[in-house]
């Protein structure tokens, strides 16, 4: 992970995002300009606090590098996804499984636990693990709305190189940012001028 980017990292949300968490998790790992990266869930607290931000977890949840993990994982299955929907590939039936896995895997009832020498018991899940579940599956069932409604005809890549953030098309504006719009500008203007020297 670069981190010499941070200053000037992440441009702001893109069209859709506000709308879409699955959107805005899709585009949460970023190829800028000059090789540079970043991972708005580089660390748990990122992933945290990103979570806070979008109210998917209350302040101070205590996320793990395992949730983490779950979270960023989960953001490959999406954008392997949206990949599939902007390109009108087949998904990966694997990305589909772990859609509806994360959709499915909420936590609603403390599980019954029959222990050899102290007897059955219920036993509430973890409340960190159960926080992140339920944010997974918010999250999870925010993709599978996303692909199949009337905004899916809109979602597209950024067409700013190496931009890999998606988007919700508003007319024809196929850029995520005024950032990437006036980079793409810029490179349109330098190859006419390179290709009449
Ligand atoms: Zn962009």
């Amino acid at each position: 992970m670069d981190e010499s980017v941070r200053g000037e990292a992440a441009p702001p949300s893109a069209p859709g995002e506000a709308e879409h968490p699955a959107l805005a998790l899709a585009n949460s790992a970023l190829a800028l300009p000059g090789g540079h990266t970043t991972d708005l869930l580089g660390t748990p607290a990122q992933a945290e606090r990103w979570l806070t931000r979008r109210g998917l977890a209350p302040d101070g949840a205590g996320l793990t590098e395992v949730c983490a993990v779950r979270l960023r994982s989960l953001r490959e299955q999406i954008r392997s996804l949206l990949v599939s929907r902007v390109t009108g590939r087949p998904a990966l039936p694997a990305a589909v499984t772990a859609v509806n896995d994360a959709m499915t895997r909420v936590p609603t009832a403390p599980l019954l636990v029959w222990d050899e020498t102290t007897g059955p018991r219920r036993v509430a899940p973890h409340p960190t693990t159960a926080l992140v579940e339920h944010a997974l599956a918010v999250i999870a069932a925010d993709a599978a709305d996303l692909l199949t409604s009337p905004d899916a005809g809109r979602l597209t890549a950024c067409a700013s190189p190496p931009c890999n953030r998606f988007l919700l098309k508003h007319g024809r504006r196929q850029w995520c940012s005024t950032r990437c719009g006036d980079r793409a500008r810029a490179a349109r203007a330098y190859a006419r001028r390179t290709a009449t020297d």
